[in-house]
């Protein structure tokens, strides 16, 4: 008791309390700045996700609300699941042309316009979340991605990470090179093309039917995400088999602006997305942290046999990497000089990563 009364007299003395009091009568620090709160401007954000998607869609919806709060409602951003405004993967040339302001999305999806946009997503044996992030923000990964997307009238934004993907579900195991011959998966990106390489014969299925294909053989096997998201979809239940990541270590999703809007906002307001943009990056991280340990429980309870691809594989897998680069790099002068960007500062970082987290959790097994 004399413990806390003590405590108590010396916060009031020390200044604490009379500095929470004095901040009541400052002037409100938001008062002054130029958002122009009488002026709403209206933001149509559609994305490439179902209303109320876990952790991607709902990660969204809660930057349009924070977004909307932090400006005094001077920004009005409406979120529009995929479908509504435009379908999923037509929010990049609706931002382009002007006919919405914003999408979330993952730049991967719009390759077909131009190879390098796989690598502001990630790549096979690339980047963790983490190195991504120090390459976006500090390794010239946003100055190369606002270069490129400023060519589609687009200014783009980190929009979350996914964390290490799983490298998929599998209905057999997976011992040699050879179980790989004529598998038929669903993986898309690089990964797919990589995987194409020795033997799977990628296969693109829309969401709603990779589990009915898996169930009935059409499908061999899966990737999706992590346990989260999977464990949703019903794999554990058609597919034993679930092995650990290689092909999407780090996935960044995008947050995107059409150009014109964006300029045509006042600093503050540009201010404002860039750091909501920052907190949705994190938080969607953590989010997925979270939600893949709980979702762990689910693939343990259906019996699941989690693994490791065999080394004979994965050292096929890189080797096949680094021609599906050499291919690329031939065709596109865009996509050789962000691999060569990306590619060099994770060997870089590498050094970092493995004398830092890697040894830590050696040390912590
Ligand atoms: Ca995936």
């Amino acid at each position: 008791m004399i413990k806390r009364r003590a405590f108590l007299k010396a916060t009031a003395l020390t200044g604490a309390g009379v500095a929470l009091t004095g901040c009541s009568h400052e002037k409100n620090p938001l008062q002054n700045i130029n958002i122009n709160k009488n002026k709403k401007i209206k933001i149509r954000l559609a994305t490439s996700w179902p209303a109320n998607f876990p952790i991607m869609g709902t990660g969204i919806e809660r930057f349009a609300k924070r977004l909307e709060i932090i400006s005094q409602h001077s920004l009005r951003v409406k979120v529009y699941p995929k479908n509504v405004l435009v379908p999923a993967l037509g929010v990049f040339d609706a931002a382009s042309a002007g006919a919405i302001d914003a999408y979330h999305s993952a730049s991967y999806f719009y390759k077909g316009k131009n190879e390098a946009f796989n690598l502001f997503t990630g790549f096979p044996f690339g980047m963790t979340a983490t190195e991504m992030n120090a390459w976006i923000d500090y390794g010239g990964g946003m100055q190369l991605w606002r270069e490129l997307y400023a060519k589609y009238n687009l200014v783009p934004f980190k929009g979350g990470n996914t964390d290490v993907q799983m490298g998929g579900w599998f209905k057999k195991e997976i011992n040699t090179l050879a179980d790989l011959k004529g598998l038929k998966m669903r993986i898309p990106g690089l990964g797919g093309e990589v995987f194409a390489k020795l033997g799977v014969k990628p296969t693109l299925l829309p969401a709603g039917e990779i589990y009915v294909a898996l169930e009935r053989n059409v499908l061999d096997a899966t990737e999706w995400l992590g346990p989260s998201l999977d464990t949703i979809m019903g794999f554990q239940k058609v597919a034993k088999y679930y092995y650990t990541g290689w092909h999407e270590p780090g996935s960044m999703l995008s947050l995107v602006f059409n150009q014109k809007k964006y300029h045509s906002l006042s600093d503050e307001h540009k201010m404002m997305i860039e750091m909501a943009s920052n907190e949705l990056n994190a938080t969607m991280n953590s989010e997925f942290q979270a939600e893949n340990t709980k979702a762990l429980k689910a693939v343990e309870e259906a019996g699941a046999v989690i693994k490791t691809f065999p080394k004979e594989i994965l050292m096929e897998a890189k080797k096949s990497m680094l021609e599906v680069v050499a291919e690329k790099s031939a065709k596109s002068a865009d996509f050789k000089k962000v691999w060569t960007s990306a590619y060099t500062f994770l060997e870089e970082n590498k050094k970092w990563t493995d004398i830092g987290i890697k040894a830590y959790l050696n040390s912590r097994d």
